[in-house]
């Protein structure tokens, strides 16, 4: 947790470059690097903290030392940079407060003990637990319900998506069932959260808590802020391309981060990798 990470990474990045020859003859390579601090200082500390704004002016050295060596080794002339995130994040609920932004830490662990669930055990006659773990952004039930019909299991699994989205720091609740079936209205939002849903692997009930209300548990480090959110805060990155074939300019239409990989493709004239999805951004071919 310290941007000596990301120098420890730009060292290996150098090595990198220098061993595996890149850029060293007219076939291109591709390098991906990923400056981490970045991650863990706006966890620890919050995004609009002093430590992460240090963190940030460091960043900025690092990506100006990774830069000018590989100035040195191929020629920016000859490079493509890319240069974007995976994912933003929220501000300590703390701060957003003195802004007069509503915000906070979210417990499911204290989820089973919620009268309203309660309710529901007593309704179908199970002992002991009924959500059994939060791994996030998932609610797993217990076991005991798996030796239920298949309709009682539905209906409890419905049952307990339906008091979950009314708790206060819940803004969306959907059982993974009613995922699958997918009669659930066309919003950007169950778009968001069917993306992230895989009908073998995931679990029981899907959670979407309130902008700016999340778990403060960080594998077991107790942290100020944790993304992992459908929310503007989370999924608003910057994507600049940057060599000296492409136009300067800005671009203000929505794109999305799936798109670099059939830009590069397309840029490159090959086949875009399997799975890849989104499309061309046409305004850095354009040249
Ligand atoms: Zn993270």
């Amino acid at each position: 947790v310290s941007p000596a990470g990301d120098e420890l990474t730009l060292d290996f990045a150098k090595a990198l470059i220098e061993n595996e020859r890149l850029g060293d003859d007219g076939v291109p390579d591709y390098l991906g690097v990923s400056f981490s601090s970045t991650d863990y200082v706006g966890h620890l500390f919050g995004p609009s903290s002093l430590e992460a704004e240090d963190n940030i002016l460091r960043l900025d050295r690092v990506l100006a030392e990774l830069l000018a060596y590989v100035d040195e080794k191929v020629g920016l002339e000859h490079t493509l940079i890319v240069l974007s995130a995976d994912h933003g994040g929220p501000d300590a609920p703390g701060y957003s407060k003195s802004l007069g932004i509503p915000g906070g830490y979210v417990d499911p662990e204290s989820w089973d003990r919620e009268s309203a669930i309660a309710r529901l055990k007593r309704e179908f006659n199970i002992d002991g637990e009924l959500i059994e773990k939060y791994q996030h952004p998932y609610v797993y039930l217990s076991p005991q319900i798996t030796s239920r019909s298949d309709a009682e299991r539905e209906l409890i699994e419905r049952a307990v998506a339906e008091e979950l989205a009314r708790f206060p720091e819940v803004s969306l609740a959907v059982s993974s069932r009613a995922l699958e079936y997918g009669n659930l209205p066309d919003t950007e939002l169950v778009r968001a959260v069917l993306r992230n849903f895989n009908a073998k692997r995931s679990g029981d009930v899907y959670v979407v808590f309130k902008p700016n209300w999340f778990i403060n548990d960080f594998d077991g480090l107790l942290v100020a802020s944790t993304h992992g959110s459908p929310w503007r805060y989370d999924s608003f990155v910057p994507v600049v391309f940057a060599g000296s074939d492409i136009r300067p300019q800005r671009i203000h239409r929505r794109i999305f981060t799936v798109d670099v990989a059939r830009t590069l493709a397309a840029y490159l004239g090959i086949r875009p990798p399997s799975g890849a999805t989104g499309t061309v951004l046409h305004e850095i071919l354009n040249k």
